[in-house]
């Protein structure tokens, strides 16, 4: 319990201390896409031929120093041929120690290739793999535009479960996208998952313009019932009575900012956008965060990422950002803002104790 206590506190000493470092990473490694999703915000920019190569990488790479977290996306980023290789490099040059990779779920075998070799050649690099499932058979396969997608990321998740029992650093995290008309869906979907060996499963509400302009965000009243569900149904894995209330406390006190934001209410703190976080896009635009512009091409500046974020971060404070972005629940971009402030230190316990 003591290694517990030092690790929460460590978290917080590197973040509070380097507020302007970058931590974590969102890179999109490629617009393509086997997938043609009503919830997508990226649909206008899909399946372009302009993808950065590794050596391009490479070279952003080298401009970076350690972080922590390096999230891939696309499009579909077990499409990328070389997305071993690119893990292996930012692990290997920039000490990553998370890898999460949200995924479609359709390339079963691609998957499940990729997952057993990067953890078995990275055992202290955790390897997060989060299949997509928006509902259940017909609701999911009409909203991604694929039929036999239910079916195909079922058979991801069972062959991922096989991995897992292989290699410890292996997690899987069911990603779920909340929208206005998929509350009865994402029920069934969570009972249906029950018997699964899944770490997580992650509702996140609908963002961006997305494909379907019908398509509505959730109320908080239905996002807090799905949070409610999903804790009632979570697995607790903690060893001891520190690690549950660092894990149950976090959860809360998220979770309570997320319903916050769909009634219209600011973060607690500043967003951490550009400073610990930022966007990277397949064609090597950076951004400070998906909702905003692209700050600059990777490819017109050297490739140097910190000096595109110095530029764009420094013109706009950090208040002027938290009171624009009202309402925004991007959860990459809040646990990378939480992790940056000291009274979260004490706020998760609190929301543990909370009834
Ligand atoms: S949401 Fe993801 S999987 Fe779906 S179309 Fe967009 S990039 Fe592809
Ligand atoms: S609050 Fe949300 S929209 Fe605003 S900069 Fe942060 S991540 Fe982007």
């Amino acid at each position: 319990m003591v290694l517990e206590m030092q690790k929460y506190f460590k978290y917080f000493q590197k973040n509070l201390f380097n507020p302007g470092r970058l931590n974590y990473l969102i890179l999109y490694v490629t617009s393509q896409c086997n997938s043609s999703c009503r919830t997508c915000f990226l649909h206008e920019s899909l399946n372009a031929d302009n993808d950065l190569s590794l050596a391009e990488y490479q070279r952003i790479s080298e401009k970076l120093g350690n972080f922590s977290v390096l999230l891939l996306s696309g499009g579909e980023p077990f499409l990328r041929k070389d997305l071993r290789e690119i893990c292996a490099l930012f692990i290997q040059r920039n000490h990553v120690d998370t890898l999460s990779i949200p995924t479609n779920g359709l390339l079963t075998d691609e998957i499940v290739k990729v997952t057993d070799a990067l953890a078995a050649n990275f055992p202290r690099t955790v390897v997060s793999v989060n299949p997509s499932l928006d509902g259940m058979r017909e609701y999911h396969d009409r909203l991604r535009g694929v039929a036999g997608c239910f079916d195909r990321v079922i058979e991801t998740i069972r062959a991922l479960e096989r991995i897992k029992e292989k290699h410890r650093n292996v997690q899987i995290i069911v990603n779920s996208v909340v929208q206005s008309d998929n509350i009865e869906e994402l029920r069934r979907l969570c009972d249906y998952l029950k018997s699964f060996n899944l770490d997580y499963q992650a509702f996140e509400p609908l963002r961006g313009d997305c494909r379907d302009e019908n398509l509505k965000l959730p109320s908080d009243r239905d996002m807090k019932d799905l949070h409610q569900m999903i804790a009632a149904a979570r697995k607790c894995r903690a060893r001891n009575v520190f690690e549950k209330m660092v894990v149950t406390g976090s959860l809360r006190y998220i979770q309570k900012i997320k319903e916050d934001a769909l009634i219209g209410k600011n973060w607690p703190v500043a967003c951490a956008a550009g400073k610990s976080i930022a966007v990277i896009y397949p064609d090597g635009g950076a951004a400070l965060c998906e909702l905003r512009p692209v700050a600059g091409n990777l490819r017109e500046h050297d490739y140097d990422l910190p000096a595109i974020l110095l530029q764009v971060s420094g013109q706009s404070g950090l208040r002027e950002q938290q009171t624009m972005c009202s309402g925004c629940t991007h959860i990459c971009f809040l646990n990378a803002s939480l992790a940056r402030d000291w009274k979260t230190m004490f706020k998760i316990p609190f929301y543990y104790f909370k009834k």
